[in-house]
């Protein structure tokens, strides 16, 4: 879905006050590129929500080069594990170019998957009987993340190939150094065809979106990696996507990005966003200038640093007490470490003044998803709770996630409160209950 509004206003503008930014130079050691318009100039950014927001040549095709590095990344991590991944390749950020001889003394491992050798080598591992499956396997994975069949612009891959000396030469390092486990030519071969697969930057937006989300592609919604997978990928980007200028990066934009000589740039709001800029000429380093202060802009104005405080989180949890010796406790909204922490410090207050053998509800109908630390630890409190004789219920899908025992989820709040009072007035008659008096307080911490 094409949209409007603010965001569509507000890279249109940016995208007219940068157009004249004639700085920087298209890169011509890969022959073929240097025939690109130095004045293309194009941004995409795709929502969580699959809402697509364009502004001038975003649909002018590009190869997508070393914007590649992060997905074929992505694609081993996703196929091998970290493990198995990091023995080959490291995750150091290096410092230096992206084409730099940036090898560990001893082992020849590569820093990192952000530059050529670590990508070559990123490349070689994926699993395939021959190179030609290798590079069908990357196609497809390339295509899957951008939501469409992609194709490779043979003229770019051919250019690449007649002149990519120096790549064929940290290739022979590699190899000499045994940490490129297949043959030079063919790990190359596969390496040049990846970095000609011809994108928009409407696809890189879309691919990036997909990093940011979790790995799930926002606009077709096909699950890609895994969410583990994705949170690595970034986290790699973060400290090594923009090579020599990684820090100055995360300083002052402060989101996973990548480069490429093509003029291509991508970065990822985790959560939020991806977008991604098409702009041929380089700054010194090798990233592209409009693209940069374009980042560097929507950052600052809409506050996407990563490590921006977002604000107190909004209040997801209430109590209530229900009858004689029932606590009601609602949540609603995801459930992550900060809101259930919060759920558990309400469920600990509203049960400290109910009776021994009293009752509580845990209405989780209206929460949106709990992530699996989160349910570990509800769940942990909730069988403190009945080891401590209390009656526990919950309410709806995420109610069922967090107790065991599926008899105690209800579907409707009423329904489980209803059962509660009967359990409590079952256990213990009004009259006992007013002697027993309150059940053990909450601990408290001692700070
Ligand atoms: N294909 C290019 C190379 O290996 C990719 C480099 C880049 O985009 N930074 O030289």
């Amino acid at each position: 879905m094409a949209a409007v509004g603010a965001v569509s206003r507000a890279l249109a503008e940016l995208h007219a006050r940068l157009a004249v930014v004639d700085d920087g130079a298209v890169a011509d050691y890969i022959p073929q590129l240097a025939l690109a318009d130095p004045a293309a100039f194009g941004l995409a950014l795709v929502s969580m929500d699959g809402h697509r927001y364009t502004a001038g040549d975003a649909l002018a095709p590009l190869t997508i080069q070393s914007v590649s590095k992060p997905f074929v990344y992505a694609l081993a991590l996703a196929e091998l594990g970290l493990d198995a991944v990091t023995a080959h390749v490291g995750a150091e950020p290096s410092g230096e170019g992206f084409n730099a001889i940036s090898l560990e003394p001893g082992t020849g491992r590569p820093a990192n998957p952000m530059i050529n050798a670590g990508a070559i080598v990123t490349t070689s591992l994926i699993p395939a009987a021959d190179p030609a499956a290798r590079f069908e396997r990357i196609l497809a994975c390339l295509s899957a993340f951008a939501g469409r069949r992609l194709d490779v612009d043979e003229a770019v891959y051919a250019s690449e190939s007649r002149t990519g000396d120096r790549n064929r030469a940290l290739a022979y390092l590699m190899r000499g150094a045994g940490s490129l486990a297949v043959d030079v030519e063919e790990a190359v071969d596969v390496y040049f065809r990846q970095c000609a697969v011809r994108v928009t930057a409407a696809d890189l937006a879309v691919m990036a979106a997909t990093l940011a989300g979790g790995g799930v592609n926002p606009v077709t919604g096909e699950p890609v990696v895994p969410e583990l997978t994705a949170e690595r990928v970034l986290a790699v980007m973060a400290t090594s996507g923009m090579y020599d200028a990684a820090g100055d990066w995360l300083l002052r934009v402060g989101l996973p990005a990548k480069g490429g000589v093509s003029g291509g740039l991508i970065a990822c709001s985790p959560a939020r966003f991806g977008i991604a800029a098409y702009s041929p000429p380089l700054d010194a380093v090798g990233n592209p200038v409009r693209g940069v202060l374009a980042l560097r802009e929507l950052s600052e104005r809409y506050a996407l640093h990563l490590m921006h405080h977002p604000g107190a989180a909004p209040a997801t949890v209430t109590r209530d007490v229900h009858g004689d010796g029932v606590a009601l406790v609602i949540a609603q909204g995801p459930l992550e470490f900060t809101t259930t922490e919060r759920l558990l410090s309400v469920l600990a207050e509203a049960v400290a003044p109910l009776p021994a053998a009293g009752g509580v509800v845990l209405d989780l109908d209206r929460v949106t998803r709990v992530d699996p630390p989160s349910a570990a630890m509800v769940r942990e409190e909730l069988t403190v709770l009945r080891r401590r004789g209390l009656t526990v219920a919950a309410v709806g899908e995420a109610g069922a996630s967090v107790l065991d025992d599926p008899d105690h989820v209800f579907g409707t709040r009423k329904r489980a409160v209803a059962w509660c009072e009967q359990q409590v007035s079952a256990a213990e008659p009004p009259e006992e209950r007013r002697r027993t008096g309150a059940a053990e307080p909450p601990e408290q911490p001692h700070w």
